[in-house]
């Protein structure tokens, strides 16, 4: 069965509404026929956002997730639908979003990614790579679900952009630039306006600059609006409008701002102005709810890529990484005793 354009647009009018008000953990939310999104657990698993897409003759998912998240997910897409699942789709390659590929790989799956993914993982993941212990072996030290699978980087891998189109959906893979990694893929499907977008967008306070760069990151953006997105589902937080892309990207641009006043400052001085930032971005609605307890992290790092020296503050590197392990799970947050 065909659905032509309009009818997508008037449905997905009519399913967004309700959606935006009630949007839940751990819930599949059908957001236009065929095409659905998995608000995941990120508090108590560490799990990411995952999304898929029911083709006429299989299934394409949107991140590979942990592997627990990827277990979770998988029966919830098995009620749905009984046509294989055929693709995952790594947005990028932290292990919220890429170390569950084997579990797809199990269920049939090619795991997708751009090109970036791959040279991402040959710097971070040494261990895989034949080099000493990298991430992955980091990780599954203390994720049961991360030790007791493999890691499968992405075999089918594009450059710039790859299109699905069956006649019935058409998602295109696009590449926009560095972002919060340097291979962050986006996911579009033109007909319903609807963009995932990995980690380069997130809707809360999870943004990890540690493997990106913001000056990039805030064209990459510009790149993205472009689509013209109605409906935006983030890599974390709930789904959101359109909106939520200039929000992500006001937040990066207010960071640089922010810090750009302090560029030839001592260390000492960036760190101590870090509440006063704080303060300023909480005063400010449209990002307000991107700060969270790993701004010192945050703002050093932006302090760096202007040409400061790292803070040396055991605080700031205790909160980046605290950060880093509530994106790879409460598990380890824990080991940090926080
Ligand atoms: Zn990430």
């Amino acid at each position: 069965m065909k659905f032509p354009s309009c009818r997508f647009l008037f449905v997905t009018a009519l399913f967004l509404p309700a959606l935006f008000s009630r949007a839940e953990v751990n819930k599949v939310e059908q957001i236009a026929p065929e095409v659905y999104f998995h608000e995941g657990d990120i508090q108590a698993h560490g799990h990411c956002n995952n999304g898929w897409i029911v083709f006429e003759d299989y299934v394409l998912v949107i991140d590979a997730n942990f592997p627990s998240g990827a277990q979770e997910i998988i029966p919830k897409i098995k009620a749905i639908t009984n046509k294989p699942i055929r693709f995952a789709f790594d947005t990028h390659h932290h292990g919220d979003h890429a170390y569950g590929n084997q579990i797809w790989v199990e269920q049939g799956a090619v795991p997708v990614a751009h090109m970036g993914v791959i040279e991402e993982m040959k710097k971070y993941e040494t261990g895989y790579y034949g080099g000493k212990p990298g991430r992955w072996e980091d990780t599954a030290k203390n994720r049961p679900d991360v030790a007791s699978s493999k890691l499968k980087p992405p075999t089918l891998l594009y450059n710039k952009d790859m299109i699905f189109d069956d006649g019935r959906h058409r998602v295109e893979l696009h590449y926009f630039g560095v972002a919060h990694t340097h291979g962050d893929g986006f996911v579009w499907l033109p007909k319903e306006r609807i963009l995932f977008t990995g980690d380069a967008c997130v809707n809360g306070p999870y943004n990890y600059l540690a493997d990106g760069d913001t000056g990039e990151w805030v064209k990459t953006l510009e790149a993205a609006k472009k689509l013209g997105a109605k409906v935006i589902c983030p890599g974390h937080g709930p789904i959101g409008t359109g909106e939520v892309l200039d929000d992500q990207q006001a937040f990066i641009m207010e960071l640089r701002k922010q810090v750009q006043n302090y560029a030839r400052r001592k260390p000492e001085e960036v760190k101590s102005a870090v509440d006063e930032i704080k303060a300023d971005f909480q005063r400010n609605e449209r990002i307000t709810r991107y700060v969270g307890n790993g701004l010192a992290g945050q703002v050093e790092k932006v302090y760096v890529e202007m040409g400061g020296k790292p803070f040396n503050n055991p605080q700031a590197a205790a909160d980046e990484h605290w950060r880093h392990a509530a994106a790879h799970g409460r598990e380890l947050a824990q080991r940090n005793g926080r």
